[in-house]
């Protein structure tokens, strides 16, 4: 039983389906072994942080080592997934595909004209340097080569990450669903498939108790909840901790919105680019993902609707400097606030609770990088009973109630 269908619980259930061979979801050999699985969430699938997230594939500020590690596995199993799947699975206007897919290769630009921004892109690039991560200095002239829609600062330094990459969430959930379904999974959606208990006797998960009156018999419950993962955990008595989504001044809520530019707003934006004061990324329809850090720190889930348009209003302003052309023909649609699944200690929760036998949690930020190499090693786990050292960092237990 899989509890939420964003990323990270679809792309479980695309590995778990067809007994972990991976179900179309990226290949990789599994157990062979079969099992029920059934995949409940309260609303549509991929409509909860899953939608909203930047989606950017990456292992850029991921630490310690062996998180960065994860990471870069997540990232190499998008790729393949991608490979794999062919046109079918390329977003965006291009040579590769069709389009409509999810994954949009290409890498990510990142620059810095001095201060402490610049110091902290030093220090990154020579830490993924050393760790074996394609980090390279690039001339302004070739960033603006890649990036016809940028203005950069003549003085700015640009790093080029050319192994990183972005998702487009809705086609990419939807690809998970597809490969969980032809996989044998049951998926049940909307207000009736709200989760509200965990039923336990002698110490196991007996089954889970849906909001619209069904209980469903399981000897194994996963929560994948996303940030209410402690709640659905805490119906059968174990503790998830997470940085609290609903508290005033939380920092798991971030801003985000959305461009829409009309046609013939000069040439699109293609790859990630990232300097201090704005995040942006194409998706699909030409639109594009705004987001900046330090106006994450101005909002929560209490704050004002009039505030967060104007919030959303600061970060189009800011898209005028770096994507003028872009910026001055699109309309600003969507800004919103949205909360992240926020680990403590900002690494991945992952695995059974000592608590009651058969209760497995999935949490983590950074998911859409995550995803996919957490769903399989997490199946494999399941599947066979055997624990997987790559995810001995991340077990539940690290934290004390
Ligand atoms: C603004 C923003 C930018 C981000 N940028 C990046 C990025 O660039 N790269 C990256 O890798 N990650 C990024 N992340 C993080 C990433 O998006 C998340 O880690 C990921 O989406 C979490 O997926 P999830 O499946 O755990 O959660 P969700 O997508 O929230 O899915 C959980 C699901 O559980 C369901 N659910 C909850 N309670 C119940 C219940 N009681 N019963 C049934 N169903 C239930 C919900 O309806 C929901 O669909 C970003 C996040 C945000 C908000």
């Amino acid at each position: 039983m899989v509890i939420g269908a964003g990323v990270i619980g679809a792309a479980l259930a695309a590995q778990l389906g067809g007994g972990g061979r991976g179900g179309g979801a990226d290949g990789g050999g599994g157990t062979g072994r079969r099992v029920e699985v059934w995949l409940l969430d309260r609303g549509a699938p991929g409509a909860g942080t899953t939608a909203n997230s930047m989606a950017w594939i990456n292992a850029h500020s991921k630490t310690p080592r062996h998180y960065h590690e994860l990471a870069v596995s997540g990232m190499r199993a998008h790729a393949a997934l991608a490979r794999n799947t062919g046109p079918a699975a390329y977003a965006g206007a291009g040579v590769r595909g069709s389009g409509r897919g999810w994954y949009r290769p290409g890498g990510a630009l990142r620059w810095a004209s001095g201060g402490p921004g610049l110091d902290q892109l030093r220090q990154t690039v020579a830490r993924l340097r050393e760790w074996g991560y394609a980090a390279e200095w690039i001339p302004v002239p070739r960033a603006r080569e890649l990036e016809p829609a940028l203005r950069i600062d003549a003085g700015a330094r640009v790093a080029y990450f050319r192994d990183e990459a972005a998702v487009d969430p809705e086609p990419f959930v939807a690809h998970l669903l597809a490969a969980a379904r032809a996989g044998g999974v049951h998926v049940r959606t909307g207000a009736e498939a709200r989760v509200v208990g965990i039923d336990t006797a002698g110490g196991r998960v007996r089954g889970v108790r849906c909001a619209g009156g069904e209980t469903v018999p399981a000897d194994v419950a996963v929560c994948c909840a996303g940030w209410r993962t402690p709640a659905v955990a805490a119906l059968a008595g174990a503790y998830v901790p997470l940085v609290p989504g609903d508290a005033p001044g939380s920092e798991a809520p971030t801003l985000l919105a959305h461009l829409r530019p009309d046609a013939g707003g000069g040439p699109p934006l293609t790859r990630m680019v990232l300097t201090p004061r704005l995040h942006a990324r194409p998706l699909a329809g030409g639109r594009v993902y705004l987001e900046a850090l330090d106006l994450n720190d101005e909002v929560d889930r209490h704050t004002p609707a009039d505030r967060v348009a104007a919030l959303a209003r600061e970060l189009h302003a800011r898209a005028h400097d770096m994507l003028p052309a872009v910026a001055s023909s699109a309309q600003l649609v969507g800004g919103r606030v949205c909360t992240r699944p926020l680990p403590p200690d900002d690494n991945s929760i992952v695995g059974p609770h000592a608590e009651v036998e058969g209760l497995y949690t999935v949490v983590t930020h950074s998911g859409m990088t995550l995803s996919l190499r957490l769903g399989k090693l997490v199946a494999r786990e399941l599947l066979t009973g055997r624990e997987t050292p790559e995810l001995a960092p991340y077990r539940p237990d690290r934290f004390v109630r």
